[in-house]
């Protein structure tokens, strides 16, 4: 595993691919794989969906990805962390705003069931893209959320351990320290499903509005906010908040992968001179738990389904074109429309301009999940 394989952040978005490993269910039933890692910044995908046509089966069709950074079955959570998120934290703290994705395909199990394909795929094994456990993970293995957090923490005591060691932080105990730094976090939970915005930290059930606002950006009003002084804190709100997530009667756990869970942190940073004047810095970092993609063909299902899917590709699809137009390079500057979906207009002042943002798009090295991979692998190179 090289050590240099981190995101180069010299650019302002980029995008990293992360392969899960098989699950021991999957291994135990010896489902095929499609992916091939190339390097360090590419894999090569075989194409096996004409395997079964005696005229196609003469050609296997191989291509080419690349991304700012591969990460394969054997990646860590520490890895994934630190070459894709841990030099944001400290934009953040310098007052910029950063925003992470992790991207990928819905649950494959889900799918199939959903389309009544049951006959036709063994689904016991079938399981989602490694979105969750990149963004949350485990108590064991905790993901970008919680790592992101715990750095951030760490951060913020070592500038108070070098500015105390120049003089007292008290300005008014210290007349020789010209300033003084302090900092304080705080961070919202929330859920976009169906287009509709709703507080996981208070569980309130009402949907909040969205408002236009010059001078803060776009707030959700009426949003919780909480203060955190520890990654532990935050794991317990983490906790807290997923319980609050939109449950199915019908789909069990299914309604929170066709939602997105955003964990914004807010930091302050207040800058007291020896006078008692102060000066404030905000930095804000934004993850986000994106809802599994679908293609909206497969969205068969009359109804409720037919809207979440149509919403949920809408949000996708809007961020697809903003970062897209973002990133256009062609000169005269393309328009990026953010209104297009809720969630984009959230995250309008946390894309553009001095942001830097960074994707984190997940497969899974199933060949089973074929299509679903190749849509990823399409989205996440069409967003660099
Ligand atoms: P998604 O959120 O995209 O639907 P999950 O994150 O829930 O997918 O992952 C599906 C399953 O695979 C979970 O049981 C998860 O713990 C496991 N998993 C995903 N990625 C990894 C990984 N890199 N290492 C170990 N297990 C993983
Ligand atoms: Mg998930």
């Amino acid at each position: 595993w090289p050590k240099s394989n981190a995101v180069d952040h010299f650019g302002k978005d980029a995008v990293a691919l992360r392969i899960r490993p098989l699950s021991s269910k999957e291994v135990k039933e010896n489902v095929s794989a499609a992916i091939k890692i190339a390097g360090k910044k590419s894999l090569v995908v075989t194409d096996f969906s004409d395997a079964q046509d005696p005229l196609r089966q003469d050609r296997p069709r191989e291509k080419l990805y690349e991304f700012d950074a591969v990460y394969p079955e054997t990646a860590s959570q520490v890895q994934v962390f630190e070459g894709t998120t841990k030099t944001l934290v400290d934009y953040v703290l310098q007052g910029f705003n950063t925003t992470v994705f992790a991207y990928g395909y819905l649950s494959t199990a889900w799918r199939v069931k959903e389309l009544n394909l049951t006959r036709f795929y063994n689904t016991s094994s079938a399981t989602g893209a490694g979105k969750t456990y990149t963004m949350q993970g485990t108590p064991e293995n905790p993901g970008i959320m919680p790592q992101t957090l715990d750095h951030l923490f760490q951060q913020i005591k070592k500038a108070s351990r070098i500015q105390t060691s120049h003089g007292n932080a008290n300005p008014q105990q210290n007349a020789t320290s010209a300033t003084s730094q302090s900092y304080k976090v705080t961070l919202s939970y929330l859920e976009i499903y169906n287009e509709n915005i709703r507080d996981l930290l208070s569980g309130r059930p009402d949907y909040l509005e969205l408002w236009e606002d010059r001078l803060r950006g776009n707030v959700v009003s009426g949003i919780e906010r909480v203060e955190a002084k520890t990654a532990a804190d935050v794991l317990d709100w983490l906790e807290k908040g997923n319980l609050n997530r939109t449950q199915e009667a019908t789909g069990a756990n299914e309604a929170s992968s066709r939602s997105h869970a955003v964990l914004q942190v807010f930091v302050v940073k207040r800058t007291c001179n020896k006078k008692g004047q102060y000066t404030e810095q905000n930095g804000k970092l934004s993850m986000i738990d994106l809802a599994g993609s679908e293609r909206a063909a497969d969205t068969k299902n009359r109804g409720m389904r037919m809207i979440e899917g149509a919403s949920i590709n809408r949000s996708l699809l809007a961020l697809g074109n903003c970062i897209n137009a973002l990133s256009d390079d062609s000169g005269g500057g393309k328009y990026v429309n953010y209104r297009d979906s809720k969630l984009t207009r959230l995250l309008k002042d946390s894309l553009g301009g001095n942001c830097k943002t960074v994707m984190i798009a997940n497969i899974s090295p199933v060949a089973l999940n074929f299509e679903e991979t190749l849509n990823t692998l399409k989205y996440a190179s069409r967003t660099r």
